[in-house]
């Protein structure tokens, strides 16, 4: 096992990164590897009900994020608290990302696909657009210098995973971890307690129909758009992997 593996995952929303890739996240940690994750927003606005306080929401989100991570085995979460629904690739968004870049280290960079075909949440287009820029601004020490003056340096992602794509290379057979993204996504209770069998239903379709594209012999599975940026120092670890798919 490679102790160094360490990735950081960038999302829009509480539940994004159990829905989308939970099985993956819980395979990697089972594996090993040190997961951190960066929540944008506080879903704040996720609520049909006009009654409800979006500040009391919020913190329910927090709380319901916090069980979540737990069950997925993440190392780290960090709360941006944004606007939810009103995301915006601007240059403080960008600036508190490449920080958190600078300071986690990641090898590996999972975020949204923001160049999906017909993504209607523009949440989830401006993050994956923000994640990917500050990756870029990481890298140079002209890009917020400030934060060097506070002892940080550059730092290189070299690989980058993007979900809800549709341009997927690359499949992860979530066979083992499937019972265990649904009860990480479960524990955001305020978003699919009132409609959770149409929800297995649905996610379990997905993975069913994904894993159609991975190849024989896999029935669940999460696929992802991979980008290798071989520029700054080699990564170990993602390109290794043993998946079968590869
Ligand atoms: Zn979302």
């Amino acid at each position: 096992m490679n102790e160094a593996r360490t990735a950081v995952a960038v999302c829009a929303h509480p539940d994004d990164l159990e829905f989308f890739c939970g099985g993956s996240i819980r395979k990697m940690a089972d594996e090993g590897w040190q997961i951190s994750l960066i929540i944008a927003t506080d879903g704040d606005r996720g609520s049909h009900d006009p009654a409800s306080s979006r500040h009391l929401y919020a913190s329910t989100r927090r709380e319901e994020c916090r069980a979540a991570a737990w069950l997925l085995g993440l190392a780290s979460m960090e709360f941006l608290g944004h606007e939810d629904g009103d995301l915006q690739n601007v240059r403080h968004l960008r600036a508190e990302l490449t920080r958190l870049y600078r300071i986690l280290k990641p090898e590996v960079l999972i975020t949204f696909d923001p160049w999906k075909r017909y993504e209607l949440h523009p949440d989830h287009r401006e993050i994956g657009l923000a994640a990917l820029d500050a990756r870029l601004q990481a890298r140079l020490p002209h890009f917020h210098p400030d934060q060097l003056r506070d002892g940080l340096d550059p730092w290189t992602i070299t690989d980058i995973v993007l979900f809800n794509t549709d341009e997927a290379d690359y499949f992860i057979d979530i066979s083992a971890t499937f019972d265990a993204k649904l009860e990480a996504l479960r524990a955001h209770t305020s978003q699919w307690e009132s409609i959770w069998p149409q929800t297995v239903a649905a996610v379990r379709t997905m993975a069913e129909s994904t894993a159609r594209l991975a190849g024989e012999g896999i029935h669940l599975a999460e696929g992802f758009k991979r980008l290798h940026v071989p520029l700054g120092p080699v990564s170990a670890g993602w390109g290794q992997s043993s998946h079968p798919a590869d």
